[in-house]
């Protein structure tokens, strides 16, 4: 059995749900009702691969939401909460969703592994970034290309170079896809240096610099609020791909030649009959797209795979990234492509 960790994107789209659900004292409840609130498993599922092998799958909903991340303590003891209640219900392998791994390895949780009489066993987790780093490079290989960027003279900037999944990104676009050029921006000077060493390449430069430069950008680092693109400055055409959370470029970035699309987002082969996940999710077609993260989840578990895959940070290897891929080929998910959110690009496998 495979679980699912998420949360809302926000109290009041946290409020609405609850409201749905037929929960009215979470819907009337304000922030701190809410930061007392435990986890709840709140549905269960099966999902059937396009091998034909169906395993089952449960959603638990930590009962955090975005507005919790200043409560240091409150987000913690969400995840963590969160985290105990899959391994008490026995869930072979569970993905963090949203930014429920941010705040396990920000807070470095991993020095918490005693929730109350429950000592958390790690390999029964999975942040999901190898699989989401994984359809990020597809999503590159496969859209640069329609809109005319021909990869193997391109320059990508890749903003969160040095973080778990934007290393790997950089690892394979270099290795793997064979880009003309990486543009490596990131905050803190020294990781900067080290990931162009151990790339032996890319040009180390501020975003305002790598935008103007960059025929495809991949963005893997939270956006600022106070952040602004100005299109004039962006090269015609531009591939840009949202990898972030929350997914907001599109209200930053948008213009003649300008595609952005939303990253690390992957479609299933059929529906899957979930109804909160649904709801909470967001997605154009919510009862098939879901966050790579979660389907690394289901990947391991239809793989039987019940190891914390992808686990710490810049861990993730080309040959992970390749295993993670081709059973995210062989069991039905498809990257989301340009041609509109609600249609997949085609695979490797069916191109
Ligand atoms: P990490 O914390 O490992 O890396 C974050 C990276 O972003 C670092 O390189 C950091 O470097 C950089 N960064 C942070 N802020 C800025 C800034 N203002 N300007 C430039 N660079 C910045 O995170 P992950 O790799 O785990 O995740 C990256 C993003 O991907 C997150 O937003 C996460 O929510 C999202 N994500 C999306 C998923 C999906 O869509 N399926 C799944 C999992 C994660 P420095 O500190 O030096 O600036």
């Amino acid at each position: 059995m495979f679980g699912l960790i998420g949360h809302s994107t926000s109290l009041a789209a946290a409020c609405e749900l609850a409201e749905r659900l037929g929960y009215p004292e979470y819907a009337q409840g304000d922030l701190d009702m809410w930061c007392s609130a435990p986890p709840q498993l709140v549905e269960n599922f099966s999902v059937t691969s396009a091998t034909g092998k169906t395993i089952e799958g449960a959603y638990i909903d930590s009962v955090f939401v975005p507005e919790m991340l200043r409560r240091f303590k409150t987000a913690k003891r969400k995840v963590l909460n969160a985290m105990e209640l899959a391994q008490k219900r026995g869930i072979a392998i569970t993905a963090l969703g949203g930014f429920t791994s941010i705040i396990f390895e920000d807070m470095n949780l991993l020095k918490e592994q005693q929730v109350r009489a429950t000592t958390l066993e790690w390999e029964r987790f999975t942040t999901g970034n190898t699989h989401t780093a994984w359809v990020i490079c597809r999503q590159v290989e496969l859209n640069a290309p329609r809109i005319g960027i021909d990869l193997a003279k391109a320059r990508v900037a890749v903003i969160g170079a040095t973080g778990d999944i934007g290393s790997a990104v950089c690892r394979w676009l270099s290795q793997r896809t064979g880009v003309a050029e990486l543009l490596l921006v990131a905050r803190k000077e020294q990781p900067l240096r080290d990931l162009q060493s151990e790339l032996g390449g890319g040009r180390i430069l501020a975003l305002e610099e790598a935008l103007q430069q960059a025929d495809v950008v991949v963005w893997v680092a939270s956006l600022p609020e106070s952040l602004s693109i100005d299109p004039a400055n962006l090269p015609n055409p531009c591939l840009m791909i949202d990898g972030g959370y929350p997914k907001n470029l599109d209200s930053k970035a948008s213009g003649a030649g300008i595609h952005v699309l939303k990253g690390g987002i992957v479609e299933f082969h059929r529906d899957i009959d979930w109804q909160v996940v649904a709801l909470a999710a967001e997605m154009a077609k919510p009862q098939r797209q879901m966050f790579a993260c979660f389907a690394e989840a289901m990947l391991l578990d239809f793989e039987e795979l019940h190891t914390n895959f992808s686990w710490g940070r810049n861990h993730i290897t080309l040959e992970k990234m390749e295993l993670i891929g081709a059973a995210s080929l062989r069991h039905g998910f498809q990257a989301l492509g340009l041609d509109s959110l609600s249609a997949p690009v085609p695979s490797l496998a069916t191109a």
